[in-house]
């Protein structure tokens, strides 16, 4: 068995097709001078091809995946126009004496070290953009076949060192029924690729290139990250039924896209929501039926940048969203940064217990200008769309009555400019820190609505640290502690008439969803693939049957026992996904 990075879920049981990372050698011989101007000409005709291929791996893409997958291609068609990057091409071909293949290899190279030394992820992942690219070049100018993917002809299990987008987008989705790479995490682009065509993949296995060999009966689990290379029988037939139970589970999820989030009975209905951390979320968040944004976490626009995002750039990413998911709301939480998250356009101190100290809120309150620069954004972006504004790391009520102050100077700041907004803008706050949910009764005067951020709150109540690996085992959503802060939360916002939503990580458990569903939760938000597993498992349940669980749970001592409670009252008819196929 070997372990990997479970990059896109599904099952597939195939055979082996080796993709050979062919070294690509270029001629590293001088050109004659005489014909250095045939070397620039052949580079030109081989731009101009690969410009030709890739506009139509654009319109592929496109056609199957959609704009947004297609993008890619776009970028490399920029990369091609670039005048800076041709220009030193051309210039080791005319006082180098370069061949064409060589002197772009040479420059490629220095760009890909470039990026791939950059700490952001995302622009690391341009190194291999360039790679691509100038690959796909220097076969063209060796009149080498670019397509090697495209004429597949049988079912395969595809097993690279990486794999490129031009890889990826030649890919026919009959053939191929998953992926495996030596190298990828969860959002390589072949990871992203991979989960919009549905096909699974594991990536990130080290050297499943030298362990495979082509025609290598395979299984792919790519729920748990797991490929059993040359499976025996009994594992082969423990896959064919897992893998008829996924199939149909995936049939179900998709059935009830379209249903209402309500228990069986229709006796109550609640709303599904998504987490999002850019406005390009959305539209995964559209596709796997949320009604609304439930914590856009604004902090992608502050960080790995130099100087920290104008009102306007704000806006616009603001806007975007709330336009997107009309006349859906998408909840937009001002900025959560400290903690683990470094801002490089602030001077932040260094602290012996950061998840302690100078973050979230307490931050944008010592510093009312970057606050309010955010929340002239937000209200500027709420005439869009149906926007709601949400503080972090609440703890207690002057807290709240502080940033109500600012937001109400910045409103009549902006009625002053005849800028429009939303004037009846819904506040709330993040239940996160075990002192706010103790007094939810205080705080629930004070604003619109709750939204109980359960991954902080379950650090801060069980004294877990989050990120800590060694103690994940007390990291405990079940604990009985958490589930009184929850159902006081729950109880005190519906006393005054206001409504409860969960942000963390909880409100997408399968496991947990019975019980925030007896208690009451109003509005559930979560990464959007967890969207339709959750409407599922509420639909399974009578309002009844929901409450009684939850009463059950909180009469119990330990989560394991809440748990053991759950999946037998469940699990009769089948309701949450087999153990086996939990990922
Ligand atoms: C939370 O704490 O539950 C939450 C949603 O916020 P974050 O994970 O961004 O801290
Ligand atoms: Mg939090």
């Amino acid at each position: 068995m070997h372990k990997g990075i479970a990059a896109s879920s599904g099952i597939a049981i195939g055979i082996v097709h080796v993709l050979q990372d062919e070294p690509i050698a270029v001629n590293t011989s001088l050109v004659h001078e005489n014909d250095v101007n045939k070397e620039l000409e052949r580079l030109e005709q081989s731009l101009h091809l690969s410009k030709k291929q890739l506009k139509e791996l654009h319109e592929k893409t496109a056609n199957e995946s959609g704009e947004e997958n297609a993008r890619i291609f776009e970028a490399h068609l920029m990369i091609l126009d670039d005048d800076m990057l041709l220009d030193e091409i051309k210039n080791k071909i005319c006082s180098e004496r370069f061949h064409a293949e060589y002197a772009l290899s040479q420059v490629a190279e220095v760009y890909m070290k470039m990026f791939s030394e950059m700490e952001d992820d995302y622009l690391k992942e341009r190194a291999a953009d360039i790679k691509d690219i100038s690959t796909r070049v220097i076969k063209n100018l060796q009149g080498r076949s670019v397509d090697a993917l495209a004429n597949i002809a049988q079912e395969v299990v595809i097993v690279a060192k990486d794999l490129s987008p031009s890889d990826t987008a030649q890919m026919d989705k009959d053939k191929v029924k998953a992926f495996l790479t030596d190298i990828g995490g969860k959002t390589s682009h072949t990871a992203i690729m991979a989960r919009s065509m549905e096909i699974p993949a594991v990536l990130g296995l080290g050297d499943i290139t030298v362990q495979a060999n082509k025609g290598d009966p395979v299984i792919v689990d790519g729920n748990k990250g797991i490929v059993y290379l040359n499976p025996d029988q009994e594992t082969e037939e423990r896959y064919r039924i897992l893998m008829k139970e996924y199939g149909q589970y995936l049939q179900e999820l998709k059935a009830v896209k379209e249903l209402p989030a309500e228990t069986r009975d229709g006796r109550r209905k609640v709303e599904l929501a998504a987490n999002i951390g850019t406005p390009k979320d959305c539209k995964g968040a559209l596709e796997n039926g949320a009604e609304g944004v439930g914590l856009f976490r604004t902090e992608f626009l502050y960080m790995d940048r130099a100087s920290l995002p104008s009102e306007e750039e704000q806006f616009q990413a603001y806007r975007e969203a709330a336009e997107k998911m009309a006349p859906y709301p998408v909840i937009i939480r001002t900025l959560d940064v400290g903690g683990d998250k470094q801002l490089p356009a602030l001077e932040m101190p260094d602290e012996m217990n950061p998840f302690l100290g100078w973050r979230a809120i307490r931050l944008c309150l010592d510093r009312t200008d970057i606050f309010k620069t955010q929340l002239r954004a937000i209200l500027r972006a709420s005439y869009y769309g149906k926007v709601r504004i949400m503080y972090p790391m609440i703890s207690g009520v002057k807290q709240v009555r502080q940033a109500n102050q600012i937001l109400d100077s910045v409103k009549t700041e902006l009625k002053g400019e005849g800028i429009p907004f939303d004037h009846q803008v819904e506040v709330g706050i993040m239940i996160e820190i075990p002192s706010a949910a103790l007094i939810a009764d205080l705080l629930a005067k004070e604003v619109d609505f709750f939204s109980i951020g359960t991954n902080d709150l379950i650090q801060y109540s069980i004294a877990v640290d989050r990120m800590n690996e060694r103690i994940a085992h007390l990291y405990d959503p079940l604990h009985p502690a958490v589930l009184r802060l929850i159902k006081n939360v729950i109880d005190e916002s519906h006393k005054v008439g206001i409504w409860t939503g969960m942000c963390g990580e909880m409100a997408g458990d399968e496991k947990a969803v019975p019980i925030l569903l007896g208690l009451g939760l109003d509005e559930f938000s979560m990464s959007a693939a967890s969207i339709l597993p959750v409407k599922k498992v509420i639909r399974s349940l009578s309002y009844q049957e929901a409450v009684e669980i939850a009463d059950q749970a909180m009469e119990m001592a330990d989560s394991e026992s809440i748990k053991a409670m759950i999946q037998q009252r469940l699990s009769p008819n089948g309701t949450c996904r087999t153990e086996s196929n939990h990922d």
